[in-house]
This record gives C-alpha cells, structure tokens and sequence, in this order.
C-alpha cells in the first residue's frame, strides 16, 4: 500500500514537471491569466490545451513589412497540432494592441475559431484590424462577443 502511494506521488509529480514545460513569455503572462479566468467563468476547459503546448512566446520570427505584418501566429508541428502560440514583438509597440492580439491568438487556440469571422468589421476575430481604438472602446462587448460566439462555447452549451 505505502509502495502504492509513493508510486502515486511520483506519477503525480512527473505530471506536474511535464505541465512546467509550457514556455510562457513574462510579458504574455497577464494576458493570459487573465484570458484563462474568463475560459473558467464561461466553463470553458482550457487546462489539456495549454499543456499541450510547447511556448507561448514573443517572437522576431514573423513577417514584418510595409504591406502588413503578421502579429500573431500559431505554430503548428509536422502532424498538424498547435505547439505554440507566436506573437511578433511589434505586437509591443502599443500594450493595447498587444492585449488585442494576444486576445485573438488565444481566441484561435482555446476558443477554437478555425476561421476568422469577417475580413474588417471591427471584431477582434477579423482578419484585419483596421481599428484597434474602436475595439479597444468597446471592451467588455467585444469579449462577450468572443467568447459567447466561440466554437468552444457553442460546442459546450450543445448550440449550434
Ligand atoms: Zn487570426
């Protein structure tokens, strides 16, 4: 029974080791906490999704160019799975444009939006932003939108 437990609490603990290995950047941290949270208050499971992941960093791997940049990404293995969620450093530049990035490269991976839900209409989930003031304004609507729109909630609520 005592050679039982032990066994358990090694197993727990390697579990715990492995779960450590996620790379969160410090400057995302936040970001994420508190992305995190609101998945909770929407009963939305985010736990296996983040360990799952390798890093969830700042990068200077992405395009950067006077047609458009990408500000955010996610990085896939050679199978397909999501192994981190890449935002560009420019993303920096402004903490608001930051928080509106990260929000919707999260959105992608926990929230699971495979697709983006217009090209510019002033969603978070676009494909563009030609605003980030107007969404940035329209805060708590905005993140009642992501998230009660999402496919992770639908799925979760039996919407459709
Ligand atoms: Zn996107």
């Amino acid at each position: 029974m005592k050679k039982l437990l032990t066994l358990a609490v090694v197993l727990i603990s390697s579990l715990t080791v492995t779960s450590q290995n996620v790379h969160i950047d410090g400057r995302l941290q936040p970001l994420l906490t508190e992305f995190l949270e609101l998945c909770t208050s929407y009963n939305i499971d985010t736990h296996d999704k983040l360990f799952k992941l390798n890093s969830i960093d700042i990068v200077n791997t992405l395009s950067v160019s006077e047609k458009g940049s990408t500000l955010g990404m996610l990085r896939r293995d050679a199978e397909g799975a999501v192994e981190a969620i890449d935002i560009n450093w420019m993303a920096q530049l402004d903490p608001e444009i930051l928080r509106i990035v990260a929000f919707h490269e999260f959105a992608h991976y926990f929230l699971e939006y495979a697709t983006h839900v217009c090209d510019d209409c002033g969603q978070i989930m676009a494909v563009v932003n030609g605003s980030y003031f107007d969404i940035i304004r329209d805060w708590d609507r905005q993140i009642e939108l992501l998230f009660e729109e999402s496919p992770a909630f639908l799925k979760q609520t039996g919407g459709s």
